[in-house]
């Protein structure tokens, strides 16, 4: 089975649509979103279509949920705070209800899906290190936890009671081994590459793909201008910081 991995899509219908066709032309199986569907773009109404369409499975970020309770954007900058309030009064009542639906947590074909912690999915942690990590891997009983989150990539893995982080772009996955896997953030990176990144993995060949795709930040930029959206967020897709 292969899986296409998205996370943190952020209303980037630009990104998004070109990370589908590039894990198009590579094949997949199953679509996988790990959250923050919405927040910082302009495009929240069509992203969600396109996510229920084309994903089959789909957990809860923080961003979603803050779109549905001010109680939950309580960690928000004044940039985040202004774009999920944006974001609220431009999505339908069956868009919200799609997002109030979505769980915390789920699991495929031995796969545990949590958007920031699998130690405490409501609590939104980032795993950033190692050192984070380790705390994780007892709180799922899968091999592998995919999560987003940070919008940068990391890899950990832990073989005994030894855990290190993995290099891509490709990962060869080893039967013994647990993962803790965040492929990036495909509308919003923030590893100082602006590419797309989203991630292929290829259960039955034990392989991860971390991928890159260009696409048309400049676009994505303009149209949060257009939308009256914080500057800073069409900026920082430029950068990809
Ligand atoms: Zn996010």
């Amino acid at each position: 089975m292969r899986c296409l991995i998205a996370s943190d899509i952020h209303s980037n219908v630009e990104a998004l649509e070109a990370v589908l066709a590039d894990a198009r032309l590579r094949g997949f199986d199953h679509a996988l979103c790990l959250g923050d569907i919405v927040g910082y773009g302009a495009d929240p109404g069509v992203t969600v279509g396109i996510v229920r369409e084309s994903f089959d499975v789909s957990v809860r970020g923080n961003h979603d949920a803050a779109a549905l309770n001010e109680a939950e954007r309580f960690r928000f900058n004044e940039y985040a705070r202004a774009a999920i309030e944006w974001t609220r009064d431009e999505l339908s009542g069956e868009e919200l209800k799609f997002l109030e639906k979505l769980p915390l947590t789920d699991q495929i074909d031995g796969v545990h899906l949590v958007h920031a912690s699998p130690e405490d999915p409501p609590g939104w942690h980032y795993v950033t290190d190692t050192l984070e990590a380790s705390y994780q891997f007892e709180a799922f009983e899968e091999q592998i936890c995919l999560i987003g989150h940070t919008h940068v990539p990391l890899v950990v893995s832990l073989e005994g009671g030894t855990i290190r982080t993995e290099s891509g772009p490709k990962v060869r996955l080893r039967p013994s081994v647990r993962y803790l896997i965040n492929v990036g953030s495909v509308g919003q990176p923030r590893d100082g590459d602006p590419d797309a990144a989203y991630g292929l993995l290829d259960l039955d060949a034990g392989v991860l793909e971390l991928r890159r795709v260009p696409y048309n930040a400049k676009r994505a930029r303009r149209r949060i201008l257009r939308a009256g959206l914080p500057e800073f967020l069409g900026e920082r897709l430029l950068d990809g910081v």
